[in-house]
């Protein structure tokens, strides 16, 4: 079968830099054991699997803050969708060692909101509720910030201010933002406007828009937790034009949605591990649908490969 291999695809910088910190707290034996993670490091199962692995624990909740209620002791790494201060706050209290693997695309976002606030403004955010990401943002200062996922969500917002700031979750589908901003600025023309989709999720976004407008059909590769793998099916679907389907890996693929394709498009969101689609690419290479001896879907990447790799830190001798 022909297959489209979108490109840009799968794990962008911010994923990578935070596996990478997380992999290297393994690896260092002066960090005050249990070493935890505060819920999933990066929105992929196959990544928290392979972390388990390596001993580290994946503590999943509600909230970062409840999280953090669970952990009494050890190192604590803080996960690339970033935390709120309050949780940082409270890391302290508790006498745990921090990690911070905040993407720093995310970090650009905290600080102009920050800024922002100590100059009167109220935000609105634009972004998914119940995310890590807009939990972390809007818990800088939940009073003053406001946030949104839908047009409607603006037409129930009732600011008083004349300094209002409008800003967004990294991983939002770029065409969703321009909408919902556009609702904001006729309920508040005075708005200052300040569009953060980072860089890795407007490329990959794009390249959708533009490379599954060939395909009978598009796979991306991604968990279903994954805001940004779910917004590349969205993009798909109503830029490209293409029915979309998300996968965690090639073993969730339907047979039904593609035996009557002639191409398939194929791409993966910024925190799938790239041996992962890369299976699901071989299989559909090889996919014939006369010949049902092509059809085996399997898992065969061994954990081991799902993390970038590091060299170890040296005990230092006292
Ligand atoms: S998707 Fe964007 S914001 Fe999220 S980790 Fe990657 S680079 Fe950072």
């Amino acid at each position: 079968m022909e297959v489209i291999k979108i490109t840009p695809r799968g794990y962008c910088y911010g994923v990578v830099d935070a596996m990478v910190i997380a992999r290297n707290a393994a690896l260092d034996p002066t960090l005050p054991r249990p070493i935890y993670i505060l819920g999933m490091i990066v929105h992929n199962k196959h990544v928290t699997d392979a972390f388990a692995e390596e001993g580290i624990i994946t503590l999943d909740g509600e909230n970062r803050l409840e999280i953090l209620e669970k952990i009494d002791k050890g190192t604590v790494i803080f996960t690339a969708h970033g935390v709120s201060p309050e949780v940082k706050k409270r890391a302290r209290e508790k006498g745990l060692v921090t990690i911070d693997a905040t993407c720093p695309d995310v970090t650009k976002t905290h600080n102009l909101i920050q800024e922002k606030l100590a100059d009167g403004y109220e935000i609105i955010y634009i972004g998914k509720k119940g995310h890590p990401e807009p939990e972390g943002a809007v818990g800088i200062d939940p009073t003053r910030i406001h946030l949104v996922e839908t047009v409607e969500d603006v037409e129930c917002l009732a600011i008083q201010s004349d300094r209002v700031m409008v800003t967004n979750q990294t991983t939002m589908s770029q065409w969703d933002v321009a909408d919902i901003m556009e609702k904001v600025k006729e309920k508040y023309p005075h708005v200052e406007m300040h569009k953060e989709i980072c860089l890795a999720t407007q490329l990959r976004q794009e390249a959708v828009a533009e490379q599954a407008k060939e395909a009978d059909v598009t796979i991306v590769v991604g968990d279903p937790r994954s805001n940004n793998s779910n917004r590349l099916a969205q993009v798909s679907e109503e830029i490209a034009g293409t029915k979309a389907y998300r996968v965690a890996d090639v073993t969730e693929i339907d047979i039904n949605w593609i035996k009557d394709a002639k191409k398939v498009a194929v791409t993966a969101g910024a925190s799938t591990p790239t041996p992962i689609t890369k299976e699901v690419i071989d299989f559909l290479e090889q996919f014939d649908p006369n010949d049902p001896t092509t059809w085996k879907r399997e898992r065969n990447v061994p954990l081991q490969k799902i993390l970038p790799k590091v060299k170890a830190k040296k005990e230092t001798k006292k």
